[in-house]
């Protein structure tokens, strides 16, 4: 059956269009189940990508209204850790009823703020809903141990949460990655303090909306804004026991030693340079249409976007096909019905893709199809960048070597899948690798060999389902990946395990002192 399942709209209007907006409202904290207007004297102006438009202003938030958002979490985390699971399990039910109900709405609030295209902004909050909903199978996944470990002696294991927790979310998936949060973070009995991006917290002011109108509690789920001053603030309050960070390498490293160093738990997801390795007995037509939608989707700015495509033996001569399906991509403003890309995030983001794109040929690369300085007709002023396929790459060029985080595929060949694996192998990112092949003992080879955490056998995006967890290998987290969101190290990260071993006996005549280790034999 079809996954696709029709989208209800909702009566609150929502954007539709690129259109100027009049007189952009500015973004709220959301504290205390209330929308409240920051004080700040310092704002971040937040333009639709696709036409440079002033969206909304976010706030920097003041230290006051952070504190407050922690003491609006301390205040909360007594009440919601005794309320019973059944009760959480039945807001969760709520919540994902009304994302369903407003997908329409938040997916809108995605492609004005993060420029995607509004499919593919679906598909955003899908993701995210995923989450939420393999959540309402809570009473069943948070079961302790128990086991009679002596004659009227028995040790039980069970999880507690850790009272309050953050999130701080990267500006990519702007629904999908709070939703890796929300609710595991939640319904395991924590309170959330949420920073969305400063550069498209929409869906997440959307989410804290239904979230009040699902029941969560005042000071359950708590947003606040802002750029590093928020982040610090988050890494050095001790209340806040845990953190879950999605974003740059830049960012996450010191984010993840600074919050480490504090004593708290970080679980960290950070940059990516995924490799698709076409070998010549693939379904070509099926691996290239794979390929090219991986690469140039999202204006390749997905963590698993495919932004390396190793071809192998005579799998070098398909590269025409490669770029006849990339020119047949529409580049337009993501409202428009039949845009496939959307623009970068900001005009730096543009111009920082460009330049490596520049460096690319200026290190001897080709630039087999150039997508540099696109506009398109109706968004002049947007920041587009078309797909761009680069070729006689080397592992030394800086558009290897870098997350480009752009609609670029970068090509380099090799003779036999031995050299592929070992190539891969070489880059310091491991969020995720793709075979294209229609050998089982090929895919086999691939698999037990490539050391990125999440493999696609002729799947070029493998992102797994929220039973499963994101499992991102070597630069792409950090800490060694010990942390990794939802599924079950989901909610063993939001939850302390305690182990209790107790004794009930009627006669205390049979225990004699003892001052040796006790073996409970
Ligand atoms: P980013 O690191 O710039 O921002 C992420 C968050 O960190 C934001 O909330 C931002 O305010 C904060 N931040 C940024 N710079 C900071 C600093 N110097 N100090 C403290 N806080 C700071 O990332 P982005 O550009 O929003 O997102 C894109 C990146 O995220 C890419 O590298 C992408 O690969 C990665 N990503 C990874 C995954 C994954 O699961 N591995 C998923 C999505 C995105």
């Amino acid at each position: 059956p079809s996954l696709s399942v029709s989208l209800p709209s909702t009566a609150t209007e929502f954007p539709r269009s690129h259109q100027q907006i009049a007189n952009p409202s500015n973004t709220t904290n959301f504290i205390d189940n209330e929308f409240v207007k920051s004080n700040t004297a310092e704002w971040i102006d937040l333009h639709d990508p696709a036409t440079n438009y002033l969206v909304t202003r976010v706030p920097q938030s003041t230290n006051e209204e952070l504190r407050a958002a922690v003491e609006s979490a301390q205040k909360a985390f007594p009440a919601w850790r005794a309320t019973s699971i059944i009760a959480k399990q039945y807001i969760i039910f709520k919540f994902v009823g009304l994302i369903r109900a407003n997908w329409d709405r938040l997916a809108a609030t995605i492609t004005l703020e993060q420029g995607k295209t509004l499919k593919d902004a679906r598909g955003d909050v899908l993701r995210g809903l995923q989450v939420a909903e393999t959540a309402c199978g809570i009473t069943t996944q948070l079961t302790g141990e128990v086991l009679e470990v002596a004659r009227d002696m028995e040790t039980r294991s069970y999880r507690e949460p850790l009272g309050v927790v953050a999130a701080i979310c990267p500006f990519n998936f702007p629904a999908m990655i709070p939703l890796w949060s929300i609710p595991i973070a939640t319904v395991t009995g924590n309170c959330l303090i949420l920073k969305p991006s400063e550069r498209d917290p929409g869906a997440a002011m959307i989410l804290a909306e239904l979230a009040r109108e699902a029941g969560f509690p005042k000071g359950v789920l708590n947003i606040i804004h802002g750029g590093p001053k928020t982040v610090n603030f988050i890494l050095d309050e001790p209340s806040i026991k845990a953190i879950s960070f999605v974003g740059s390498n830049s960012a996450g490293e010191y984010i993840y030693t600074r919050g480490s160093a504090n004593g708290k738990r970080v679980q960290a997801n950070l940059g990516a340079k995924n490799h698709a390795v076409l070998l010549p007995d693939a379904d070509k037509n099926a691996a290239l249409d794979a390929i090219v939608g991986a690469a140039f989707g999202a204006a390749g700015q997905r963590c698993m976007a495919l932004s390396v495509l190793v071809t192998v033996g005579e799998t070098s001569e398909w590269l025409p096909g490669v770029i006849a399906r990339a020119k047949d991509l529409i580049v337009s403003g993501g409202f428009e019905k039949d845009s496939d890309v959307g623009p970068l995030i900001s005009a730096q983001s543009k111009n920082r893709v460009e330049n490596l794109i520049t460096s690319a040929q200026e290190e001897g690369a080709e630039i087999l199809l150039d997508g540099r300085g696109y506009k398109p007709a109706k968004y002049p002023n947007g920041n587009f960048v078309g797909p761009t396929v680069i070729t006689n790459v080397t592992q030394n060029m800086a558009c290897y070597r870098e997350e480009i985080f752009g609609p670029v595929l970068v090509c380099i060949s090799t003779q036999t899948v031995e050299e592929a694996v070992q190539l891969v192998n070489a880059n310091e990112y491991g969020n995720g690798a793709s075979v294209f092949t229609r050998s089982g003992t090929l895919a086999s080879y691939f698999q037990r060999n490539i050391e990125a955490g999440q493999i696609g056998i002729n799947v070029p995006i493998p992102v797994p389902l929220p039973m499963f967890s994101f499992t991102g290998n070597k630069k792409s987290v950090a800490g060694g990946g010990v942390s990794t969101f939802y599924g079950k190290p989901g909610l063993n990260f939001y939850t302390q395990q305690k182990t209790v071993t107790s004794l009930w006996r009627e006669e205390s005549s049979g225990l004699k002192k003892q001052v040796v280790m006790p073996a409970h034999l």
